[in-house]
């Protein structure tokens, strides 16, 4: 994969440490050659940016809270005077109150619904329509979503319906930004465990439940994430767009439990 984006620079938001899924992209894409720029969430996350971006001879692109659009303009205007035009951004942004990740979806609150569905839904578009702007003809624009947007999962609730709403997002984005040959995609990554992963009730079993009756028999990595994230964001996927690519060792194939899986 040496060389396969050399001369390619992009936006990689959403690092909160080694273990995030970005940073597993990050390193994919900084292997292959790719220039990239890194944003953070507020002070405490910086220091843990900081010797990631170090480590990527990156750029560190600016404190960037979703929340907040004048932050995500400051982004793209800092990229922009660095770099001019940029190739790729990846949008590995979620969240959603902890207290509601447990229990039932119906006891979710509308102040809770409409902040789950703000920043871990509307940001990417907000995102796309600013990396429109200084994206070269050709680029490549990924999300990170996962199964419980298509199947009910214990606990995933409205992140759950979020990430349904993510993945219809991809299509309407990939049909708005296709005239340009830009491309705008999804992985439906399996369970990994991040930071954010650790405010789902039952991580673990879900953990120990993927493993067991994955096609695969284990769970997938940040790096093979990171690869498949790379193919996305390359030219070797460039007659694909508007797609969630499963990056989950197999387990959407499966519709029962294992015959050999043991008792959580
Ligand atoms: P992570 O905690 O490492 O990353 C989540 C990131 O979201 C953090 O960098 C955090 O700063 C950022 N974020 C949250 N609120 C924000 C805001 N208001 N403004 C800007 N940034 C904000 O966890 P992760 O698991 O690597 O999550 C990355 C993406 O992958 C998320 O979209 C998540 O839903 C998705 N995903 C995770 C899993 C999993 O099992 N970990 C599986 C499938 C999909």
């Amino acid at each position: 994969i040496s060389g396969l984006m050399a001369g390619k620079r992009g936006i990689i938001m959403g690092v909160a440490n080694n273990r995030s899924i970005a940073w597993g992209i990050a390193k994919a894409c900084r292997d292959a050659g790719a220039e990239i720029a890194l944003t953070w969430q507020g002070d405490a996350l910086k220091k843990r940016v900081e010797p990631l971006v170090q480590e990527l001879d990156g750029f560190l692109a600016g404190d960037c809270d979703v929340t907040d659009l004048d932050s995500v303009d400051a982004v793209f205007k800092n990229v922009e005077d660095k770099w001019g035009k940029i190739d790729f951004v990846v949008h590995a942004i979620a969240f959603s109150d902890k207290d509601e990740l447990t229990g039932r979806y119906l006891d979710t609150t509308r102040e809770n619904f409409a902040r789950t569905m703000d920043i871990s839904v509307y940001s990417f578009t907000a995102i796309a329509k600013r990396a429109e702007a200084i994206l070269n003809d050709g680029g490549s624009l990924l999300t990170l979503t996962y199964y419980g947007a298509e199947k009910v999962m214990p606990n995933y609730n409205v992140m759950g319906v979020a990430k349904a709403a993510l993945e219809a997002s991809v299509r309407y984005l990939a049909v708005d930004m296709g005239k340009r040959g830009i491309r705008v995609n999804a992985i439906s990554a399996g369970p990994v465990k991040t930071l954010a992963a650790s405010g789902i009730g039952d991580f673990r079993y879900i953990l120990k439940w993927n493993e067991y009756n994955s096609p695969l028999k284990r769970n997938v990595s940040i790096g093979e994430v990171g690869t498949s994230g790379l193919y996305l964001l390359s030219d070797l996927s460039s007659g694909v767009t508007g797609e969630v690519h499963h990056v989950d060792c197999g387990y959407h194939t499966v519709g029962m439990k294992s015959v050999d899986a043991p008792d959580i």
